[in-house]
């Protein structure tokens, strides 16, 4: 006998898309060694942490060499610092009362939402927005919760929400039950959001059905418009319901140097086969126990330094920054007739590509002609063809570059 492997992670689809957008881009720089290419394809933020959130990790580091102030392990859940200043400066604000023990410092969002579905029976149905960010889906597969894929490039066992320009990239509630909705607000890729009175809707469905929503709310510091939520707590009822993700990866610049955390409320629960109610909370606390040992303290002191009026000010400026070149580009695609959508709540920009171009052939289009690039819709799933993703995360001076180039384009 042999070792066997987890079988389900034969059913995943290759990273296929990311591996393919290098091959090509890597091929166009041999044959064209001279062309500026500009990448506008990658969700990684490029400004730098911002000076207040450096003296305090700086400082922090300082203290781990001393013998009176060095930390060794801390809490799994995270050092009660970080978690009062989330709940005090993140919710507060909006109306939202947590406990401390309700939030769980991590060290990414990409973990999180990746880890969660291992509280939940495998017999759950899992309910994914489409286009969607492949963590949710690929989790659920390793875990068994799929099926195979089908020739329309969805996996048996999962449900999928289209969203696209028709229906205003608002997901329809489900025909069928479903018992796991996963929902990225803003989103991720598309750059939409949903209102007050949208997200409603997915709460009421919750509580009727007794589902529970996994919230990934990464973009949330991109919010400009009034009534596209913050938080999925700010609508009645959400904490029954709902467990939210956050990040300081798009807000702070924190992708490099990692730090999230997951709000699982007290009040919300799940069955086991037998009827008998068990709050996710306790659960969610054991598996991290468990399996993680917490994030280290000074990334969790410079995490708070966030928070403080510098940080703040900082973030804030980089943010506006990020959200200036997403202005830019939705501006220069739609004065050349492109139809685009996000990037008013969202470093995204969801681009509708032109009429008899799919998703490859507009990447190659960008690439060829203006050597620029993006990521097919396609790679996030089978709605997203016929769209392509760029990003605002790039310099002002290569935004304004790359939207020249397109302008001069016939397309
Ligand atoms: N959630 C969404 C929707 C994302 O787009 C990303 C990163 O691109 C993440 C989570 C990952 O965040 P983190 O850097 O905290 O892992």
């Amino acid at each position: 006998m042999s070792v066997k492997i987890n079988e389900n992670y034969l059913l995943l689809k290759s990273n296929y898309i990311f591996a393919e957008i290098n091959r090509r881009v890597e091929k166009f720089q041999k044959e064209n060694p001279d062309a500026q290419v500009i990448k506008m394809g990658i969700g990684d933020v490029t400004r730098p942490l911002p000076k207040a959130v450096v003296d305090a990790f700086e400082s922090a580091v300082l203290e781990m060499g001393q013998v009176e102030s060095f930390m060794g392990y801390g809490p799994e859940q995270g050092y009660s610092f970080l978690r009062e200043e989330i709940i005090e400066k993140d919710y507060k604000k909006l109306g939202v009362e947590l406990s401390t023990d309700e939030i769980f410092i991590s060290d990414a969002a990409k973990c999180d939402t990746a880890n969660i579905q291992e509280i939940f029976g495998l017999e759950n149905i899992i309910a994914v927005t489409d286009p969607v960010y492949p963590v949710y889906v690929d989790s659920n597969v390793m875990a068994g919760r799929s099926g195979p894929m089908q020739d329309n490039g969805q996996y048996k066992g999962i449900v999928y929400l289209p969203c696209t320009a028709e229906n205003n990239f608002i997901p329809e509630l489900p025909e069928t039950p479903v018992d796991l909705i996963y929902l990225c607000l803003p989103n991720n890729p598309t750059g939409t959001a949903l209102t007050r009175e949208e997200l409603t809707k997915w709460i009421d469905y919750a509580k009727e059905n007794n589902s529970i929503i996994l919230f990934d709310a990464a973009y949330e510091a991109y919010v400009t418009e009034e009534d596209i939520p913050r938080s999925i707590y700010e609508i009645e009822g959400a904490k029954e319901v709902a467990i939210e993700f956050r990040s300081f990866s798009k807000n702070a610049g924190f992708t490099g140097t990692r730090c999230a955390f997951t709000v699982v409320p007290k009040d919300i629960t799940a069955v086991d086969s037998e009827g008998k109610t068990h709050d996710l909370n306790s659960l969610w606390n054991r598996r991290q126990t468990t399996k993680f040992n917490g994030v280290s303290y000074p990334v969790q002191v410079a995490a708070k330094a966030v928070y403080s009026p510098e940080g703040q000010k900082e973030i804030k400026e980089s943010i506006e920054y990020y959200l200036k070149n997403a202005g830019i580009i939705r501006e220069s695609m739609e004065k050349i007739g492109i139809k685009v959508y996000g990037g008013m709540n969202s470093p995204y920009i969801w681009v509708k590509t032109p009429e008899n171009m799919d998703s490859w052939e507009f990447f190659d289009l960008l690439l060829n002609k203006a050597n620029i690039v993006g990521t097919p819709g396609v790679g996030f799933g089978p709605s997203g063809e016929g769209y392509f993703r760029l990003t605002a995360f790039n310099t002002l001076e290569n935004t304004i570059e790359a939207m020249n180039r397109i302008s001069k384009l016939s397309i």
